[in-house]
Formats: C-alpha cells, sequence, structure tokens
C-alpha cells in the first residue's frame, strides 16, 4: 500500500514539476525581445493595438464566460449555388472578385492575380480531427485557380493563415506570399521561401504596375499558448492603375478606416467582415458586427463593399443567419442602397467592368 503511495506522489510530483516548467517557458518565451522596431504598435516584446486603452488579453474567467453563453446550432452541411466567372474580358482597368469561403477570395486584375488569406482546409484548427469545421466546400477548388502572382495573409490565427493551403499554393504557383511582421519562420518551416514581411504603412510593388501597402487592423494573433501577439495583424490595399481594392483581414472598428482612406484614398471595393462577433463583451475588439461593418464602409468612402467572415466555420456566437439580416438593417437605417455594399455567394464572381478596353 506504502509502495502505491509512494508511486502515486511521485507521479503528482512529476506532473507539477512539468506543469511549472511550461508555465515558466511560456512566461520567458512570450517576454523574449524581438528583433523589430518599437513603434506604437510594436512594444519591443508584444504587438499592440494603438486604438485600445487596454488591450485585448483574453483570461480564464473570459474562456469560462465564453463557454457558458453556448452556441446556437448552425446548418452542417451547405451546397454552394454561386457560379464562377474566373475568364472575364478586365480591360485595361477591370476587376474580378470571387469569393471562394469566409475570407477568401480570388482577385483578377490585368496583368496580375491575387489571392486573400487562403483557407481549404476541412478545418480552422492546429490538428485535422478537431476544431471548428466548414459547413460547405470551398466555392472553387483549387485545382480551378487560374495562376495565382501573389497571396496575402492578413495574420496568423488559424482562420486565416491555413498553412497546408500555403503549402499547396507554393507547390503549384510558386507565388509570392505577403505576410505581417513576424511570419516568416512559420511560412519557412513548410518550405516557402519566397516570403515578404511587412510592418504597418509598408507597401511592396507586384506584377502589372500594382503596389500592395499593408494598412493597420485592430485585431490580435496567436496560434497557440506562447505566441500571443508576438506576430503582427493587419490589413491590406492593392492600387493598381487608377482601381483600389481594400481587404480588411479581421478587426474590430476603430478609427483606422478614416486614417486608410485619408492616407491612400476611398476604394473601389472594400472586403469588410461582419461575422464572429456574438457575444459583444468579448468580440467588441476583435470582430466588427454587421453595423460597424457599415460604419468602416462609410469611413473608408468605399464605391461598394462585400461582406465576408461568415456562412463556413462556425467561429462564435451568433447564429448562421444573424449577419445577413443585420447587414440589411444596418443598411437600412443608414440608407445606403443594398447594391453597394452586397454578400456574394461562395463561388461568385463580381466583375467591375472596365473603364477602358
Ligand atoms: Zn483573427
Amino acid at each position: 500500500m506504502r509502495g502505491v503511495l509512494k508511486v502515486l506522489l511521485r507521479a503528482v510530483g512529476i506532473g507539477l514539476l512539468l506543469l511549472a516548467g511550461l508555465a515558466l517557458f511560456s512566461y520567458v518565451n512570450n517576454r523574449m525581445p524581438l528583433d523589430y522596431p518599437v513603434s506604437d504598435h510594436f512594444n519591443g516584446q508584444r504587438f499592440t493595438n494603438p486604438t485600445l486603452i487596454e488591450q485585448i488579453s483574453p483570461g480564464i474567467s473570459d474562456i469560462v464566460g465564453m463557454i457558458r453563453e453556448g452556441r446556437p446550432e448552425w446548418p452542417t452541411r451547405i451546397e454552394n449555388t454561386g457560379l464562377p466567372q474566373l475568364d472575364a474580358d478586365l480591360g485595361q482597368d477591370g476587376i474580378a472578385v470571387t469569393f471562394v469561403n469566409h475570407v477568401t477570395f480570388l482577385i483578377q486584375m490585368p496583368g496580375v492575380t491575387i489571392l486573400t488569406d487562403p483557407v481549404w482546409s476541412e478545418r480552422t484548427s492546429p490538428v485535422s480531427w478537431f476544431g471548428p469545421r466548414r459547413v460547405r466546400d470551398p466555392g472553387l477548388s483549387l485545382d480551378a485557380l487560374p495562376h495565382v502572382d501573389v497571396v496575402l495573409v492578413s495574420h496568423n490565427h488559424y482562420d486565416h493563415l491555413d498553412l497546408a493551403t500555403l503549402e499547396q499554393l507554393n507547390a503549384r504557383f510558386s507565388p509570392l506570399f505577403l505576410v505581417p511582421l513576424g511570419n516568416r519562420a512559420l511560412l519557412q518551416s513548410a518550405g516557402i521561401s519566397n516570403v515578404k514581411e511587412m510592418d504597418w504603412w509598408e507597401a511592396h510593388d507586384v506584377p502589372s504596375k500594382s503596389r500592395v501597402t499593408f494598412t493597420p487592423a485592430q485585431h490580435s494573433s496567436g496560434r497557440g499558448v506562447f505566441d500571443r501577439d508576438r506576430t503582427l495583424w493587419g490589413s491590406f490595399y492593392i492600387k493598381r492603375d487608377n482601381r483600389s481594392l481594400f481587404f480588411g483581414g479581421d478587426g474590430g472598428y476603430s478609427g483606422q478606416f478614416t486614417e486608410i482612406r485619408e492616407r491612400l484614398g476611398a476604394p473601389d471595393i472594400a472586403l469588410l467582415g461582419i461575422g464572429s462577433y456574438v457575444p459583444r463583451w468579448f468580440m467588441k475588439p476583435l470582430h466588427k458586427n454587421p453595423a460597424e461593418a457599415v460604419q468602416a464602409h462609410l469611413d473608408l468612402g468605399a464605391t461598394l463593399s462585400i461582406g465576408m467572415h461568415m456562412g463556413t466555420f462556425q467561429l462564435a456566437g451568433e447564429t448562421f443567419e444573424q449577419p445577413f439580416a443585420e447587414l440589411a438593417n444596418a443598411l437600412a437605417s443608414e440608407g445606403i442602397e443594398t447594391d453597394r455594399f452586397m454578400i456574394l455567394k461562395e463561388g461568385e464572381t463580381w466583375l467591375v467592368e472596365p473603364q477602358a478596353r
């Protein structure tokens, strides 16, 4: 009996030691200085949100609170009805935007093709057997993609940086990957070398005389317990000739949309998140609700906005239909026509007609 007790105590002791070691490692690792210039959004150890007085820092009580909120039932399977049109005549300055799913768009401009936050995996999770699972197929298969020149990655959350998909795109097209500061090593671990890390407001020239600027967002980052806010997040602004497109990535509402318009101009198209916003007490700094997305659309002065971050993965507490209904309400109360802020079907292509052939 005494022997069993001894073994048990030893096992508990080793377990406690391991836990303490893990906690210490996490504490030290998260405070190791990183080699980026200190700025209004980087304090030497972590990236921060200059638009927030209190940084986003979820604790145990938040996680317990989220679990207690529960989740409404989503449909388990939905068939796609969008029809892609990938060979439209873009003339000299047309834009074709095809909605794949979640925040993944295929953007075709004359001479350059760009993908945003490409996610083709079954789940947005570190493992293939657990985590949020898609309720629909991607609106386009990887095999249907035309040649891709540039891949934009807004931050490293699993529903935006899907390493398995990036690996496949790299094998097929060897595109240029534009990523926020701190993400190069992760892509390199998957054998991807054509990577450019960007800080906010940094610009990079891509094919067909297009320019991509990495613009701010109010959000967070992390793929595990050891790396919260150790890499940057943001949005992208694409400019080609007289046309421009803004990809919002992920983020809460802030004055950054006005600043982006002031510095870079009002975009022809803005791709804006309208999902994963419930419960508000937790999600508000991280994700816009549809009313805030409409305000962002107004701040940007976008000719057309397209909603995203809904309809594929259940990541928060709203019902499946809620973003669609709340967007319609928000547009009505602002007196905005529904053809100025729309939601595409997965697989559907929206064409901005060329002004010159
Ligand atoms: Zn995110």
